[in-house]
């Protein structure tokens, strides 16, 4: 509320404001030390900013308060208030923890795939401590970080040799600019695709200095398409997945086993193959997309491959490089997989990561991502009717229905794939389902909802049992208030 003077002049009260050096002396000021582990000096800064502040409300005649007492401790009491606010916030963190109630597991918008304990706690150690990050402890001698994961990589595709830069479209950016920079990269007008964040595979190669040759039509790309285009300056055949779209109807593409045919016929015709997400665990052989396993199509052939470690792969953001020893070695030595290298924490993530696709199913499923594409509709109905009894016993006001419902894989991937689900549909009596989704997402931490037909909907295939009850808190927060 706001206090005006009326024929008062709120400028009488400047003599009351105490000054900085009074503040320090006082005992909010020592307990705000202690409390928040900031120093004295940014401390005094904020109370002279705060200072500053009221002296200028009460310069432009105005208060933002209930009417001032004619004393130094209301006002000292005020500033302090102030600034405690003012401290409260530099301790905060702009990345804060989400619920993701969407049932969208890799949410790109929600920071892709969540880490398993395991591979969390490895991080945790690797990161708060020293390690052989380039040390062969053995020997005592100096290492490299490329060999941290590479026999993991190897186990778990089958390639000769493997390497990881930052991110799948580093890993697309280094291919073309080490092996094909000023030569010609064959690609399908049908895979010409741009990937969410404005990843346009012309524009990288643009970037890159290779010289992209588009073949075929948006529908339909022939072998004879890509056999006419090659000449003495094609350094490469690149074959991307069109990840985020489908082509239905009227379509034909050029399978990679016939692509590697092609470039056999061609000396020094590189196969590359940008999986885009690179799937390790076999989802097929549970009816899910049609995702072929990276270890296939090494198998088949392919020169290199790359894929995101943050996708369907579950891990840390990293791209990952897998392929023929001699043209990995390149890749190493070139200036650029410096700039694009990645740090210990990813290397540790990845690390516990692939552990666990060698240590086999039991073990795979315990990475989150995926856990949550595998559920069954049984186990996320159990947790939605939980979820539905605790909300109906919480508040009259509640209303909760379940309903069959499809989640998506998410993060550009398997875009035709519905997983069947369970959802909760909630609605309150007197708040809005737009308010109520509002409310939820200024939570602590944040609840990320799906809205529809005036309802909010949770699906609760991408939230644990701990979180089901830090909603269930939530709810009841909200009608408290
Ligand atoms: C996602 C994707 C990329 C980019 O991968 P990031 O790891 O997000 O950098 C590149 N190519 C394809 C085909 C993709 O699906």
């Amino acid at each position: 509320m706001n206090f005006r003077s009326g024929g008062l002049k709120m400028k009488q009260y400047l003599r009351y404001l105490p000054p900085v050096h009074e503040l320090q002396k006082s005992d909010a000021y020592e307990q705000l030390l202690q409390k928040y582990n900031v120093s004295s000096d940014r401390l005094t800064n904020i109370c002279q900013e705060e200072l500053n502040g009221i002296r200028e409300q009460l310069l432009q005649d105005e208060w933002q308060g209930k009417e001032p007492d004619l004393n130094q401790e209301y006002w000292t009491k005020n500033i302090f208030e102030k600034v405690e606010r003012a401290v409260e916030q530099l301790s905060q963190y702009y990345l804060k923890t989400v619920i993701n109630a969407t049932g969208t597991v890799l949410h790109t918008n929600l920071g892709r795939a969540r880490l398993g304990e395991k591979q969390i706690e490895h991080v945790v150690k690797v990161a708060a401590n020293y390690s052989n990050l380039e040390y062969k402890i053995e020997e005592g001698k100096r290492g490299s970080r490329h060999d941290i994961v590479e026999s993991l990589i190897q186990q778990v595709t089958g390639a000769e040799a493997a390497m990881v830069v930052n991110n799948n479209a580093a890993a697309v950016y280094l291919i073309l600019r080490a092996l094909a920079k000023d030569k010609e990269v064959i690609v399908s007008r049908g895979q010409l695709v741009e990937i969410g964040g404005s990843f346009r595979i012309s524009s990288i190669m643009e970037e890159s200095g290779a010289r992209l040759v588009e073949v075929g039509t948006t529908n339909k790309t022939h072998l004879y398409d890509y056999e006419k285009a090659i000449t003495e300056e094609t350094a490469m055949i690149l074959k991307v997945h069109t990840s985020n779209f489908k082509v239905i109807g009227f379509t034909e593409s050029v399978e990679s086993e016939e692509l590697v045919e092609l470039k056999k016929k061609h000396d020094n015709v590189i196969f590359y193959e940008d999986l885009g997400s690179g799937v390790l665990y076999d989802f097929k052989k549970h009816g899910i997309g049609e995702e072929s396993v990276v270890k296939d199509v090494i198998k088949l052939g392919a020169d290199l491959v790359s894929f995101s470690g943050d996708k369907l792969l579950g891990g840390p953001q990293a791209g990952i490089i897998a392929g023929k020893r001699e043209l990995i070695q390149k890749l190493k030595k070139h200036q650029l997989a410096r700039v694009l290298r990645v740090d210990k924490m990813t290397f540790a993530a990845l690390e516990a990561t692939l552990k666990a696709y060698i240590l086999g199913e039991q073990a795979m499923k315990e990475i989150p991502t995926l856990h949550d594409i595998l559920q069954t509709v049984e186990e996320i109905e159990a947790r939605a009717s939980k979820f539905q009894q605790q909300l109906l016993e919480l508040d009259r006001h509640y209303k909760c229905c379940l309903e069959k419902d499809f989640s998506q894989v998410g993060g550009g991937t398997m875009p035709e794939e519905k997983l069947p689900t369970v959802v909760a549909a909630v609605t309150h009596s007197s708040v809005s389902s737009e308010e109520l989704a509002v409310r939820l997402r200024l939570c602590t931490p944040s609840i990320v909802t799906r809205q529809k037909d005036e309802k909010v909907y949770l699906d609760f295939r991408t939230v644990t049992d701990d979180e089901l009850s830090i909603i269930i808190n939530a709810f009841q927060s909200l009608v408290e208030d």
